[in-house]
């Protein structure tokens, strides 16, 4: 287990666009395995790479549904369709949440950690942590999106409906 530490907004990592990975070897899977172990130990339902120093194309998502880890190499969005508007927080900014519209399914092309090319579809909540994390991949964070800003007493509400 190796939590890494995660770059807190404002940094230059976060807001410039990651490099393609082209090396498949054991680093990318202790990378992974290590993004894994951040994202659980801060409570995140995904992370991308440059949150923990790395500007590679590489993102998880795990909303603990049950479906277990999607881990995304290089991912490329195919294909967007309808809206769907949120509260979004991220890990790089704690404590901050807004609502944040994005579209309500997602198909995505992208590769595993070995390599292999693979598309996936999602929709709601999981397309939109998808979508989030690809985004950080592009050095895009969530706050260039946001509409309304929430305070804590708010998010309170929001997540007993
Ligand atoms: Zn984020």
């Amino acid at each position: 287990m190796a939590v890494k530490k995660i770059v807190m907004h404002p940094a230059e990592i976060l807001e410039q666009p990651c490099k393609p990975v082209t090396d498949f070897s054991n680093k990318l899977k202790k990378l992974l395995n290590d993004m894994y172990d951040t994202m659980i130990e801060f409570d995140g339902v995904g992370l991308a790479a440059p949150q923990v120093g790395v500007d590679e194309q590489i993102a998880i998502v795990d909303i603990d549904d049950g479906s277990g880890t999607i881990e995304m190499i290089n991912p490329e969005i195919l294909e967007t369709k309808g809206e769907q508007t949120g509260v979004e927080g991220c890990l790089s900014f704690p404590g901050l949440y807004g609502e944040v519209s994005r579209p309500y399914y997602v198909k995505v092309k992208a590769q595993d950690r070995k390599g292999r090319t693979f598309t996936l579809e999602a929709e709601d909540f999981l397309a939109r942590a998808i979508q989030h994390e690809i985004d950080h991949l592009h050095g895009i964070l969530f706050t260039s999106k946001v509409t309304r800003y929430i305070d804590e007493k708010e998010l309170q509400e929001v997540e007993e409906e």
